[in-house]
């Protein structure tokens, strides 16, 4: 597979990088396991400088960056700013507030005095997609950094040019070489990486085809594995929800980033003597989405990451409709030479059909109409995936108690899917396991090292 930038707007080919040597690989094991060694003997106070040069570094270079993810991924240019300040605020939360999230924990216990130590456990191998080039590397980058595990980038080959920008802001910000090596791996190698002693887990998100593979290498060889993967988010409208933060919310929530989100909002489940004023709602609006350059401000859609993205969610919903579910609106060709997909919506998906139980990685709802609350949350858990989740009712009591009932690893209430450095971000099911960001995401892989003196 290679390495390289195609521009999803223009389709040119803008530049293809060579892979890694395996020599390249041995050399980053090497590098990151002496710093690993190194950093047991330092205190975190050093890394929470670099960590918040590196966000100054990115707010001051936002508008190179964003136009890196524009170019290489087709993000809309407002939408890859604000990623940047998000991968800032990340950086800083933990530059800020790691030290007290990794603090001791003393334990009660009649066997002596006991606590809880957090620390790092060695190299580890990320693995990410496009979708968010640069987020997805700092969900990871940032809290391992303070607990000190050096990390090995193995980033989509389509954002070898978002890779290797994230790794220069590294560098520019003074931490040491091997805190993050970015290389252009093979898979074999990336299961070389996991099969080495150096290494002590690898984080990956991305598909349930990915996952499954880099799971099961990390599993044969006792490594621990944090897996993020697909998902297919129920958006669940009760009878008594605020209709008008319902609109405010509702097309965003399933076409921001061209509805190539893994948490976007993909199955819109309303009561019946709702459901064809919300269809027609979501059509119109739909509708009225402008394709176009996604560099200028005025675009609203933009278009998908790359061909092979365009053709296969082109064969899902061409299936979707065989096998009986209506076309409301979509799924036509835009007259323009860059991957754009018309933002489609299907209803009358049936059990049978494979959209019912798909993701769609693109600006494809799915809605559907339930008689009662019990069966829009049926509908809802009746799902291999179990990302994200939304629930919308102008009561807090009813939202918590339906939203306390669905099987997913988030659920919001009264908004659609957020991110931010201290909300735990993760799944159950096909959705993966693990959790990134927060204390859960600070302690993925750390030793929580048990000291105990009987005689304290
Ligand atoms: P993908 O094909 O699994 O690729 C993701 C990453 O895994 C890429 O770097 C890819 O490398 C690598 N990879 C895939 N198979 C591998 C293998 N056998 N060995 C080593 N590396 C392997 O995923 P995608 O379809 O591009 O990404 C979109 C998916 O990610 C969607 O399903 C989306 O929902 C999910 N996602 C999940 C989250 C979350 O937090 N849960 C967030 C964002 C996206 P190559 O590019 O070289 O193939």
């Amino acid at each position: 597979m290679a390495y390289q930038t195609i521009n999803p707007y223009t389709n040119e080919v803008v530049q293809t990088y060579p892979n890694a040597s395996d020599a390249d690989l041995q050399a980053a094991l090497a590098t990151g396991d002496a710093l690993y060694h190194d950093w047991r003997h330092q205190d975190r106070q050093q890394r929470a400088s670099q960590l918040q040069a590196i966000a100054d570094l990115m707010r001051q270079q936002k508008t190179a960056l964003a136009t890196t993810i524009t170019t290489e991924m087709g993000k809309l240019i407002g939408e890859a700013e604000a990623e940047v300040d998000l991968c800032a605020d990340i950086a800083a939360y933990y530059a800020t507030h790691a030290e007290a999230l990794l603090a001791p924990t003393p334990i009660t216990t009649t066997a002596g005095k006991a606590y809880i130590i957090r620390q790092a456990v060695g190299v580890l191998v990320m693995v990410e997609p496009w979708n968010f080039p640069y987020y997805q590397i700092m969900r990871v980058f940032a809290p391992n950094f303070m607990l000190g595990n050096p990390m090995i980038l193995k980033h989509a080959s389509s954002t070898p040019a978002c890779a290797a920008a994230f790794a220069k802001v590294v560098a520019e910000s003074g931490a040491p070489t091997g805190s993050l090596t970015n290389l252009f791996l093979s898979y074999d190698q990336v299961n070389t990486a996991i099969a080495d002693p150096r290494v002590a887990g690898v984080a990956l998100t991305g598909s349930e085809r990915g996952g499954a593979a880099v799971a099961a290498e990390a599993g044969a060889n006792l490594k621990k594995s944090t897996m993020e993967l697909g998902g297919n988010d129920a958006f669940i409208i009760l009878d008594d929800a605020d209709w008008t933060q319902v609109k405010a919310q509702a097309v965003q929530a399933r076409l921001f980033n061209a509805g190539q989100v893994c948490s976007a909002s993909k199955r819109f489940i309303v009561m019946a003597d709702k459901y064809d004023e919300f269809v027609a709602f979501m059509k119109a609006e739909f509708e009225r989405v402008q394709a176009g350059d996604p560099m200028n401000r005025a675009t609203t859609l933009a278009p998908l990451s790359s061909a092979s993205a365009k053709q296969k969610l082109q064969k899902q919903v061409e299936a979707a409709i065989a096998a009986g579910a209506t076309r409301v609106t979509g799924a036509t060709p835009i007259d323009l030479p860059g991957q754009f997909f018309t933002p489609t919506i299907l209803t009358d998906i049936a059990k049978d059909n494979p959209a019912y139980n798909q993701e769609m990685f693109g600006p494809v709802a799915a809605i559907y109409r339930v008689d009662s609350e019990a069966a829009a949350i049926a509908l809802a858990n009746d799902s291999s995936y179990g990302l994200g989740s939304t629930v919308f009712s102008a009561d807090p009591a009813h939202a918590d108690a339906v939203a306390q009932q669905i099987e997913a690893g988030m659920t919001t209430i009264n908004r659609p899917w957020i991110t931010a450095p201290e909300l735990p971000f993760g799944g159950v099911k096909n959705s993966g396991y693990g959790r990134e960001l927060c204390d859960l995401g600070l302690n993925a892989f750390s030793n929580e090292h048990l000291i105990l003196n009987a005689q304290a």
